[in-house]
């Protein structure tokens, strides 16, 4: 593998959508792998997975989960559908996360991630407890595999967060930073969040948004190419170098034209590598 640069660009990708040629082609070292809740997650998947990896001499950070039944419609949709709070799937979806985590394992990387959905602001709350509980089990299965459980930002503010994160009380509890993710739900300046939260950030998503729109309520902003939204990406570059993060910026952008998406995010990294020079 090799030796990655201080904030070197990297692409979130997803397997059965992205082939690794292709990330490879954008010209980037490393990124995330996201898999869906349908995604197989057998040893053939691994052992083909693993040989890709090699062969394109390419790092991976995170492996990250989405789950069966997620959909980011609108806040009450994110709330109902979403990671770990939704009572009915929890069981499913944590077993699931063990899945992945042992999948990570076999591709030798160090880090899962996922969306656990909106904490409940309020620790008196049950869902709140049970969401915990499940958050130490992760945290200590991944632990097994000397991993790192990331939770994804965005659909809380920063302290709420923290505040989860230390009540939680497990060393290897950590955060993927999307600054995106703050606008777009409207939870907050994704720099000073970062400012609080910088000591817990293991992994970065570069995406970028809009902030939400104040006359619908419940509804979220629009995520855009990088450099094109609300976010700052040279405020963000400046702010994650301060902070001391060293990692890869992993761009995340989503829409549902393959080639446009690929041409974005392609034109995100050029940006990054622009911002990172400077
Ligand atoms: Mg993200």
């Amino acid at each position: 593998m090799p030796d990655l640069k201080p904030m070197e660009p990297g692409v979130m990708f997803w397997a059965g959508r992205d082939d690794l040629s292709v990330v490879r082609s954008l010209g980037v070292r490393c990124g995330q792998l996201g898999l869906r809740g349908n995604t197989a997650l057998t040893e053939a998947a691994a052992r083909e997975w693993k040989a890709a990896l090699d062969r394109e001499a390419f790092t991976l950070v995170t492996v990250f989960a989405a789950y069966e039944g997620e959909d980011y419609a609108d806040a009450p949709t994110v709330r109902r559908t979403v990671g770990f709070i939704p009572r009915e799937t929890r069981a499913e979806r944590e077993r699931r996360t063990y899945e992945v985590s042992d999948f990570a394992a076999r591709l030798g990387v160090g880090s899962i991630a996922c969306h656990i959905g909106f904490v409940p602001e309020d620790p008196a709350d049950a869902d709140y407890a049970a969401v915990r509980e499940m958050v130490r089990r992760v945290s200590d299965h991944a632990a097994r595999h000397h991993q790192t459980f990331a939770l994804e930002t965005g659909q809380e503010p920063a302290e709420v967060l923290l505040r989860f994160i230390r009540d939680v009380d497990r060393p290897n509890l950590r955060i993927n930073f999307d600054p995106a993710n703050m606008v777009l739900y409207g939870t907050g300046d994704p720099i000073e969040a970062l400012r609080v939260l910088a000591p817990l950030v293991v992994s970065v998503h570069a995406k970028d948004g809009d902030w939400p729109p104040k006359d619908v309520p419940g509804a979220l902003g629009v995520e855009r190419p990088l450099g094109k939204g609300a976010v700052g990406m040279e405020r963000l570059v400046r702010a994650l170098s301060e902070a001391g993060f060293r990692g890869p910026l992993n761009v995340e952008h989503e829409t549902e034209d393959q080639e446009q998406r690929l041409r974005e995010i392609r034109d995100g990294i050029d940006l990054l590598r622009k911002l990172i020079q400077t």
